[in-house]
Parts: structure tokens; C-alpha cells; sequence
């Protein structure tokens, strides 16, 4: 990235590689989802466009060239997040369904009446749900951690409520609601001290932090595509070999075989035990671009901006009249608040008239707003496009709030 500012006030100067932004629209709603570079739109349309065929079948050369692209898709995922080999990389849906596969497939089978798991207050209900339908067939227990006074996952409480009962430890790595940042080493120790399993949910993490799951000691770790610049539809569920080895498939169907017959079917080794059906081909093709668009820029070029929006915008809103911050001062890229006697949804409201697109409600974490205290909250949320000119649109809309509301 350059040194000077782009036309939105960008240090990385980025803002033209995506065609869905208008230059008076301040999109500041990318822990819902991002949008998408022209590098990820031309894989999409190139492979459906030029290339597409169906993969893992093909004894034509087409077939064959989509297998080679899907399975580089695979290897530059393991890349990106330092799994050491793509064979320990499986294609989901998304996080939610990486997180859905991990509770049936590994808490269905390992867990048992009695066995506790750790989760934390500030999940998203798609880390929490399928905790509580495992724990409606299973019998298991479990247990929350609490938050700090600023919003992160209290990991000396953490420590505290630990057991030798503890199977799994359950985590965001970075809230989508307050944007505090887990020590993932941190918590890995915890858990692997009582003999527990750490689940990581990365999906706010991957787009603006480097991960290194070796490196982070964790034993699961989740993202979807579509926050990370990629397609929607494509989602990455990594786990230790060993762990990948030892469950049984999720779904049945074509793909996930050894061999099939009435009387008994064996299964492919993992990824594909793990992948019936046709895969989403063009997604993988597409999340593979949308890694290679933001190791492009550089993740540590991407949090520092977007620490230096959060920062501006969280000084900014310190001075606007009867509003509260949420979360930490060192939050991943999100800002959550309220403005005393106004519903965030019509905060959102004015703000769209405004040309600022920003999130209020409960973001999927209604346990966290319990805890806060609030029904909801308005987020704004950036990314890499995102520059001082939307801190400005923004501050200017809640002025505009300030005033309607009195
Ligand atoms: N976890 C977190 C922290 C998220 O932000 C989200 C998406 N809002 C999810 C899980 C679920 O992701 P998806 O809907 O893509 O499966």
C-alpha cells in the first residue's frame, strides 16, 4: 500500500477494486458480510464463464483442470492459515455448518452424560446452538464464561471454572459484536491443561488477522468465505489429522466413499469423508482469489487501518452527545453502541438515508446482549475499503440522529 490517502481517505487505496461500492455509499456492515474485490468477481465468471466442470470424476481433461483448481483452492487455504497439509482442510458451508459438523461428528461420538464444554458469553448463536442440540442428545453440560469489564473473554475466570469434566473449550477469536481479540495460545493452554479440546471461531478473525492454527496450539478452527472477501456458500472447517481421522462422516452420499454396497459402505479418508455431494466448485475457486487479493495487501496492513478507523471513529463517537461504547479500545475493526432514547434500528434507519450502511440489532449474540444490558446495538463495521470518509459519513449521520431525536 502507498502512503498517501485514497480518495476515501484509504492509506491502501483500494476502493476501485470494488465495483458493488458507489463512491457516495459508506458500507460499513462487513462482519455481516464484505463485499467483493473484481479479483473474486473475475474468478467466479471465469469459471463458470470458461472453465466449469464438475470435479473428482471427470476422465475428460476439463473435469480433470476443475479437480486441479478445486484442490489448489484446498492447498492455499492450508497455506493461509498454517495447517500442515491440505488434507486437514474440509469444505463447508460456512462456519456454521463447520461448527454443526464438529458437534455432531466429533462431540456425537466423543462426548458423553456428564462431560462439560466452556463456552463464552460473547459467542455467536452459531457457536452456541449446536451446543445445546448436542447437549439434548448427549446429556452434556454447559458452561459460559464471562467477559471483562471491556468486553473481552474473562480467561482467568476461564481458568477458574476449568475441569478435568471440560471435553471442549469453545471460542470466538474475534467478537463480531465488540470486536475484542481472544489469546488463542492463551486459551489453548487452559484447555489442553484439563484435557480439553479448543474450537476456534475465526470468521471475524481471518479477514484482518494472520492465523497460524500451529502457531495458535488450537485443535478446531472455523471461517466462512464470505467475510473474507470470497464467495458465500464456501466455509473452512480445519482440524487436527488425528481428530479428522478418528469421525465419522456428516452427511452421506456420493463423494465421501470408499465403497458402496447394501451391505456395507467404507469411507473415504478425510477431507472428502467429510464433503458428500458436489462440492460448491466455483466458491472454492473464488475463496482461493479472495485469499490471494488480501495476502496481496497484507493482513498486518489491513489491521493496522483498520485499528486506526476503529480508533478514529470511537473518538469521534465520544463526542457525540449520549452515546455509549461497547467493547474494548483495542477492538478487531468493529464498533458497537447505543445512543441514550434511540433504537439502533432507527439510528440504521437515518443512516441509510445517508447514504451509511451500518448493522443494529442483536448480531446473533443475544446472550451478549443480555450482558450488556441493551436489546440491541448499532455496529459499524470496516474493512479494506473502508477510509476516514465513512468515519466522517457516519459521525455526520448521528449528528443527524442527535438532531431528529432531540
Ligand atoms: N461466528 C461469528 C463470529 C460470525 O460473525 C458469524 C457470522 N456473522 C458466524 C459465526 C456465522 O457465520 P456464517 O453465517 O457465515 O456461517
Amino acid at each position: 500500500p502507498s502512503t498517501a490517502l485514497g480518495t476515501n481517505g484509504s492509506p491502501l487505496d483500494v476502493l476501485s477494486d470494488f465495483p458493488a461500492i458507489p463512491a457516495d455509499w459508506s458500507y460499513l456492515d462487513t462482519a455481516a458480510t464484505s463485499q467483493k474485490p473484481q479479483p473474486v468477481i473475475d474468478a467466479i465468471t471465469r469459471a463458470y464463464g470458461e472453465t466449469y466442470a464438475t470435479v473428482h470424476r471427470g476422465v475428460y481433461q476439463r473435469s480433470a483442470d476443475m479437480t486441479i483448481a478445486y484442490e489448489a483452492a484446498r492447498e492455499r487455504v492450508a497455506r493461509f492459515i498454517g495447517a500442515g497439509s491440505a488434507n486437514e482442510i474440509v469444505f463447508v458451508r460456512g462456519a456454521t455448518e463447520a461448527i454443526n459438523l464438529v458437534a455432531t461428528c466429533w462431540g456425537g461420538t466423543t462426548l458423553k452424560a456428564g462431560d462439560r464444554i466452556l463456552l463464552s458469553q460473547l459467542e455467536h448463536h452459531s457457536n452456541i446452538v449446536p451446543w445445546q442440540l448436542l447437549r439434548d442428545r448427549t446429556g452434556i453440560e454447559i458452561d459460559v464464561c464471562p467477559l471483562t469489564a471491556d468486553g473481552k473473554i474473562d480467561l482467568d475466570a476461564a481458568e477458574a471454572m476449568l475441569t478435568p469434566q471440560h471435553k471442549l473449550v469453545a471460542l470466538a477469536h474475534v467478537s463480531n459484536v465488540l470486536g475484542s481479540v481472544l489469546d488463542v495460545r492463551c486459551a489453548a493452554d487452559l484447555a489442553h491443561k484439563v484435557g480439553a479440546k479448543l474450537l476456534v471461531d475465526g470468521c471475524q478473525a481471518v479477514p484482518r488477522l494472520p492465523v497460524d492454527v500451529a502457531a495458535l496450539g488450537a485443535d478446531f478452527y472455523v471461517f466462512s468465505g464470505h467475510k473474507l472477501y470470497g464467495p458465500s456458500g464456501i466455509g473452512v472447517l480445519w482440524a487436527r489429522p488425528e481428530l479428522l481421522d478418528a469421525m465419522p462422516p456428516y452427511q452421506g452420499g456420493g463423494s465421501m466413499i470408499d465403497r458402496v454396497s447394501f451391505e456395507r459402505t467404507t469411507y473415504a479418508p478425510p477431507p472428502q469423508r467429510f464433503e458428500a455431494g458436489t462440492p460448491h466448485i466455483v466458491g472454492a475457486l473464488g475463496l482461493h482469489a479472495a485469499i490471494d487479493y488480501v495476502e496481496g495487501i497484507g493482513l498486518p496492513a489491513i489491521h493496522a487501518h483498520e485499528t486506526a478507523l476503529v480508533t478514529a471513529t470511537r473518538e469521534a463517537l465520544r463526542g457525540i452527545n449520549s452515546v455509549t461504547l461497547f467493547g474494548p479500545e483495542d477492538s478487531a475493526g468493529i464498533v458497537s453502541f447505543a445512543m441514550e432514547g434511540v433504537h439502533p434500528h432507527d439510528i440504521g434507519t437515518i443512516l441509510d438515508e445517508g447514504q451509511v450502511a451500518i448493522r443494529a440489532g442483536h448480531h446473533c449474540a443475544q446472550p451478549l446482549m443480555e450482558a450488556l444490558g441493551v436489546p440491541a446495538t448499532a455496529r459499524a463495521s470496516f474493512g479494506v475499503y473502508n477510509g476516514l470518509a465513512d468515519v466522517d459519513a457516519l459521525v455526520r449521520g448521528l449528528e443527524r440522529v442527535r438532531r431528529i431525536f432531540g
